[in-house]
């Protein structure tokens, strides 16, 4: 097992990954940009360093500093959370070749899955459904792109192969526009991902968004860890998750667990990792594979009593997986509200001083937070605060139990979301289960 390992992150993600770490007696490092020197994980953390300026590409992005500091301080091992250096494949080569461990997939993984065409290729041939489209990159012809479209049938949504965090997608929906969108998505990839390669899609017009968590040794040993259903989403970021995704039956899950877990096995895959799935009318359809720990984690752990962060590094130290897929039981219901430094109606950030912090607490409630009175929450970064997790024995008990941990949730002295993940909790197509990705935008009136 390492003996040190370096925390390449900020946040309450930071302290998750410390807290794993002390349970299994590993020394951590803690890195930081300047004004992250109050976090609390740098507190508790047996060592820090200061990385660099506020400015994310001078710190938490920046390689040679985060490398130069596993070498002063003799970590063994880099664990690069969420975000940030999480899925950049030149970041765990470069911890490679310095000699250290990076917690997570190998580099050449992290490539296969971060280009999405050769993402799909790889599932489609470990059996995993996807999307109709246009297997592989739109030629340049114009005639044949019309043809795939029509075999595909209209709508269709255009996607560069680089493409992330919701951008560089369009949706088309008649046959004159086509051709004027693949060249706008193209040209609009080449500026942003610094590739203008694209594919098409049938666009799915009421999907829901259902992950599957998968951990994998490397060494041929993959299992499954259920669902997630995290389709209440706005501007594709995630605002509410839960475990398992309701109403989804029994045959059509395990039919596509069975494929993940294959497919871990077929590229070798080492680590935790999540399968993004679009469903719709009980089927599902891959759309891209994050490899690394997700936000919505805690949820996945609530429900199989599996912790994912101290088994992540276990099989990046090169043990074999401590579960087995039988031992793996989903029990009970788990959500997750994200608490955002932001305005309730406009969604501005809302950066500033917490003078007041106080977690709610009790049975099935957790809280994964870096606040604390008195902490300011600094502008430069993503605005998400704290995670309230509450988990019951069935999803209504769940439910009400998340209405009365966020009436006990107090953070004074900044605007958060809070209002509106009360008004979400206690929303009525909500607590039927099942509401669609467009759901929660569509309830705002964007
Ligand atoms: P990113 O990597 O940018 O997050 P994804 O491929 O995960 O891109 O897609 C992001 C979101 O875009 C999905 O969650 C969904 O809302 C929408 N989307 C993507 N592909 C399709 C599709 N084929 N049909 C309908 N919606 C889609």
């Amino acid at each position: 097992m390492f003996d040190k390992i370096l925390i390449a992150n900020r946040g309450e993600i930071a302290l998750r990954i410390l807290r794993a770490c002390k349970e299994m007696g590993i020394a951590t490092v803690a890195v930081h940009s300047q004004v992250d020197r109050d976090l609390k994980h740098v507190r508790l953390a047996d060592e820090s360093v200061c990385i660099g300026p506020n400015p994310s590409p001078q710190s938490y992005l920046n390689i040679p500093a985060i490398v130069s500091a596993m070498e002063i301080t003799d970590a063994i091992a880099v664990h690069p959370g969420y975000g940030f250096l999480a899925e950049n494949a030149d970041f765990a080569e470069q911890v490679q070749k310095s000699g250290f461990t990076f917690i997570g997939p190998d580099a050449d993984t992290i490539r296969l899955m971060g280009d999405k065409v050769s993402a799909i290729a790889a599932m489609k041939k470990a059996g995993v459904p996807t999307v109709p489209g246009s297997d592989g990159p739109l030629p340049a012809d114009g005639d044949r792109c019309l043809e795939i479209a029509k075999k595909i049938g209209f709508p269709v949504i255009i996607k560069a192969a680089a493409g992330g965090g919701g951008r560089g997608m369009r949706v088309v929906h008649t046959e004159a526009a086509l051709l004027n969108a693949i060249s706008v998505t193209k040209s609009e990839a080449g500026a942003a991902f610094g590739d203008s390669t694209v594919y098409m899609e049938k666009f799915l017009q009421n999907p829901r968004h259902v992950e599957i968590q998968v951990m994998s040794d490397g060494q041929g040993n993959a299992i499954h860890l259920g669902d997630r259903d995290c389709s209440l989403q706005r501007r594709h970021q995630k605002v509410l998750e839960e475990a398992p995704a309701p109403g989804i039956p029994e045959e059509v899950r395990q039919a596509v667990y069975e494929s993940c877990v294959q497919a871990c096995i077929d590229i070798g895959y080492r680590g935790a990792g999540t399968f993004e799935f679009l469903y719709e009318d009980e089927r599902f359809y891959f759309i891209e594979m994050n490899t690394r720990i997700q936000v919505e984690h805690p949820v996945t752990e609530m429900v199989t009593g599996v912790d994912l962060i101290k088994e992540q590094i276990r099989v990046c130290a090169g043990q074999k997986l401590s579960i087995k897929q039988e031992d793996v039981v989903i029990r009970g219901h788990a959500f997750e509200c994200r608490i955002n430094a932001e305005d309730p109606k406009t969604f501005f950030p809302c950066p500033g001083k917490v003078n007041n912090f106080h977690a709610p607490g009790g049975l099935g409630v957790r809280v994964d937070s870096h606040l604390y009175s008195g902490y300011t929450v600094p502008a430069n970064y993503d605005s998400m605060i704290a995670k309230v997790i509450t988990y019951a024995e069935d999803r209504e008990a769940a439910l009400a139990r998340m209405r009365v941990a966020l009436s006990e949730l107090i953070v004074d002295g900044i605007k958060t979301n809070i209002p509106l993940q009360e008004e979400l909790v206690r929303d009525e197509a909500f607590a039927k289960g099942g509401v669609n990705i467009h759901y929660l935008e569509k309830k705002l009136g964007l």
